[in-house]
């Protein structure tokens, strides 16, 4: 018996994945969304999606999510929970290797996102959402009038200090080196948020308390010394990791591992396409994901036209 080969499979079932799922099934592309752990993505994470146009009261990721994966499976998308772990992707039939099985595709669309940097301490991950968050805007409203701690010193971080300025009480910004990399433009509100202390040329080092934050350890790299700050809670912003280890070195990826495509979604092999947080952009946001997805699948639509693909 030959093997099923799906006109488009799209790794990945966030926004991006799921808005290439609708217009590729919509068109009639047979579609195949691979995702690992559950629609959604990042957004799944997110409490409140304010900025997502539509929902004047804004949407919580959740249910976005799974409207928007029922919404691609209505016109015949059809989802697996599977993981990729390597791929084909130069041919005109496209392998991808999943755990449970291998996937046959015309056209490829990756769409597997980015998920934020992780520091490495002891007790990080146990206490991951029970004190540890890495969404300020998702997770800041635990920390009203209470004493948090943000580390970076890029624009997330800074942003992430001035939104929590607004609900904590105190918030220290710590950062590794002695200026932070954050444009200009966040400098001046920075200055004058008078709750929020920086603390520069510092690295945490362990997380005070077992089953909740009592505090942070941090050094002082210039001169060793060692501090406890006092917090609730510890936002961790040193940026975001693309998705993309599994895809072997015959895509263009750039310095940061992000997959170099612009506007058009093209990567720089045929029939493969790139959307949403996994490729280089300006914005990575729900809104430019959907749209990233939209266009991922009209071009797929396109390649398979125009390249005649009968196999
Ligand atoms: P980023 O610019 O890469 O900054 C990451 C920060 O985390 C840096 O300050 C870095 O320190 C620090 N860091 C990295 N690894 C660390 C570690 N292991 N321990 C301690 N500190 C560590 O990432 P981002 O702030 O998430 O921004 C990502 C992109 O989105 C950037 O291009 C940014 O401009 C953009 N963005 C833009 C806006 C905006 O309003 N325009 C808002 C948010 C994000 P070093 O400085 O020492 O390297």
């Amino acid at each position: 018996m030959s093997k099923r080969i799906y006109d488009t499979v799209i790794i990945g079932g966030g926004p991006s994945g799921y808005s290439a799922a609708l217009y590729a099934s919509r068109a009639g592309l047979d579609t195949l969304v691979i995702e690992k752990m559950s629609a959604g993505g990042q957004m799944m994470l997110t409490d409140i999606i304010e900025n997502y146009p539509g929902f004047k009261d804004g949407i919580d990721g959740f249910t976005l999510s799974e409207n928007m994966r029922i919404q691609a499976e209505k016109y015949g998308a059809e989802t697996v929970y599977d993981e990729i772990s390597s791929c084909e992707l130069s041919g005109t039939v496209k392998k991808l290797c999943g755990f449970s099985k291998e996937y046959l595709a015309k056209t490829v669309i990756i769409a597997a996102g980015a998920s934020p940097r992780k520091l490495g301490l002891d007790k990080e991950e146990k206490l991951t959402g029970r004190g540890v968050h890495y969404c300020a805007h998702c997770d800041g409203r635990f920390y009203k009038d209470k004493t948090v701690a943000v580390i970076g010193g890029g624009n997330s971080a800074v942003a992430d200090a001035l939104y929590l300025s607004k609900l904590a009480k105190k918030v220290y910004l710590i950062h590794r080196r002695d200026t932070l990399r954050a444009t200009k433009i966040y400098l001046q509100p920075l200055s004058q948020a008078s709750n929020i202390e920086i603390i520069y040329d510092s690295v945490a080092e362990d997380i005070v308390g077992e089953n909740r934050i009592d505090g942070l350890k941090i050094r002082n790299v210039k001169d060793s010394k060692a501090r406890d700050i006092t917090c609730d809670g510890i936002f961790i912003s040193i940026g975001r990791k693309p998705e993309t280890d599994f895809l072997g070195d015959e895509i263009g990826l750039d310095d940061s591992g992000y997959i170099i495509a612009g506007e058009d979604t093209k990567t720089n092999l045929s029939g493969v396409f790139a959307a949403g947080d996994v490729r280089t952009k300006r914005l990575r946001q729900v809104v430019t994901a959907v749209a990233d997805g939209a266009v991922s699948a009209e071009l797929a639509m396109e390649y398979i036209e125009r390249e005649n693909i009968i196999i």
